[in-house]
């Protein structure tokens, strides 16, 4: 683990990110080497798990889905600009795109 992930990693805990969440974006960054985008998906993560995995309805879900398909940071599957599994992401009530498009 390099020194900047680890002071990120101490800044999401102050954050009050699950260290279970921590922990998945430490092994992400390991994989891939791209910190932005895995923190983010890892501050997405722990809003999610802090509010209890509360999920939209299905409509909601098509709703924001049909959102990002129509958005030019859409890669098919992930959002490239926060790096979330957009099928996933939508699901739930804590998420928000980081352009405010939902
Ligand atoms: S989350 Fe927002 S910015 Fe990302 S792909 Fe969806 S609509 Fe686009």
């Amino acid at each position: 683990m390099t020194k900047s992930s680890d002071s990120i990693a101490e800044s999401m805990r102050r954050d009050g990110i699950p260290e279970e969440a921590i922990a998945a974006w430490q092994e992400a960054q390991a994989e891939t080497g791209c910190l932005d985008k895995v923190r983010d998906a890892a501050r997405s993560l722990g809003a999610i798990a802090r509010s209890g995995f509360c999920r939209v309805t299905e409509e909601e879900h098509v709703r924001r889905m049909a959102i990002c398909r129509g958005c030019d940071h859409f890669t098919g599957a992930t959002c490239a600009l926060c790096g979330c599994v957009m099928e996933i992401k939508t699901r739930f009530a804590a998420a928000s795109c980081r352009q405010r498009l939902w």
